[in-house]
């Protein structure tokens, strides 16, 4: 795409993606199965051209939220398995078979209707059977108290007819921030295995690692991993991590450059006088392209590597910065919105994690692919 016809854009670096990669291959032992987070468009990133690309490096299997999700993968040439993480309609549920996905089930209620919908369609339903060991979202309960009951529907739910049970997951809440718990998370699950095994039920497929455990707790690694915002160059704690390469970086072009005097009120609700005579840039981006509004008079960005702060509120397609430092700036130059760091910050400020803020870069920004070298 030519990027000089761009507004706004979001520069998606198939090479970091890669370089992630093999960072976290590199954290699990060579037998460990690989499954790529997709959901939510990749975390914004733009889940085909991820999909392809994970595909491509070997990954063996990709999740995704919905069965929409999965069809859009399916649509575009990803022929590795895809897990549906959420609950799929059972309305909808011959798709997902004629698509061949894998379905998430966490009762079993759900369980005996897809055995009725695959007896019907005369195909198997493979599964994961999702286990809640401390995360309250989703799955079978498992602690002392529920073990019982919960070992028996599960027997129950492997041995429904059309069934395929290929695998079992839990998945950590606190992994980013509390060793005790996700201990204990751990130590359940790995009781879900023995138990079933004593019942002779054998599943090939144990994982409950995110991106934090993946990186911080090796005896997770179990028979697959399934990181998300590492292989888009972040760690889940916030941390800086210099291993990961920060996947997309939002750019944009100046619109036009003015000298403004002092004492000019700027955008909105006047919320900036200015003290001094200043040069400003207007860059077409705004809340209506995700860039959050309350980061109005609290970032900056970069042109040419020289910090420029956002000047007022933040408006629906665009906003100003103070160019004053910018040696001879012109209109039409590039400027970087978000980098890795602006996007840490931007998380920071607005007091959210960067998985929202990558998940906010709106649809009116176009995802440009490139790659470069990783090593
Ligand atoms: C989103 C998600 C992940 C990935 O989490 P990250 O923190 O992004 O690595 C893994 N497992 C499940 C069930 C998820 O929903």
């Amino acid at each position: 795409m030519d990027q000089k016809k761009l507004r706004t854009w979001a520069e998606i670096d198939l090479g970091a993606l890669e370089h992630n990669y093999r960072v976290l291959r590199k954290e699990i032992p060579y037998t460990c199965r690989f499954l790529g987070l997709c959901k939510a468009d990749a975390y914004g990133h733009g889940a085909v051209e991820v999909g392809l690309k994970l595909q491509e490096l070997g990954a063996d299997m990709l999740a995704v939220a919905c069965l929409d999700e999965g069809l859009e993968l399916r649509k575009h040439g990803i022929t590795i398995p895809i897990l549906c993480l959420g609950e799929t309609p059972v309305e909808a549920a011959q798709l997902l078979v004629e698509q061949d996905m894998i379905q998430m089930v966490g009762d079993l209620m759900y369980g005996k209707a897809l055995s009725e919908i695959s007896q019907k369609i005369g195909k198997p339903v493979v599964i994961h059977i999702k286990i809640d060991t401390g995360m309250g979202r989703l799955g079978f309960l498992w602690d002392e108290a529920h073990k019982t009951q919960t070992l028996q529907a599960l027997e129950e739910l492997c041995h429904l007819e059309g069934i395929y049970a290929q695998g079992v997951f839990t998945h950590f809440s606190c992994a980013d921030c509390d060793e005790a718990f996700t201990t204990l998370q751990l130590e359940r699950f790995q009781q879900v295995k023995e138990e079933l095994e004593k019942k002779k039920i054998y599943l090939s497929n144990y994982h409950c690692a995110a991106s934090a455990a993946t990186l911080s707790y090796p005896q997770t690694h179990m028979d697959m991993v399934r990181p998300g915002i590492a292989l888009y160059g972040y760690d889940p704690t916030g941390q800086e991590n210099h291993l990961l390469k920060p996947v997309m970086t939002v750019k944009s072009r100046i619109t036009t450059v003015r000298t403004v005097p002092e004492g000019w009120s700027v955008s909105y609700g006047g919320t900036v006088k200015l003290k001094n005579e200043t040069k400003l840039a207007v860059i077409p981006i705004g809340y209506g392209d995700g860039y959050p509004r309350i980061l109005s008079n609290r970032t900056t960005m970069l042109v040419r590597d020289i910090p420029c702060p956002v000047v007022g509120r933040i408006c629906m397609d665009m906003c100003m910065i103070d160019v004053s430092q910018v040696p001879d700036v012109q209109e039409g130059e590039q400027v970087t919105v978000y980098n890795g760091a602006l996007i840490q910050e931007a998380a920071q400020k607005t007091d959210t994690i960067v998985y929202e803020i990558l998940c906010s870069v709106g649809k009116r920004v176009p995802r440009v692919y490139v790659s470069s070298v990783s090593k």
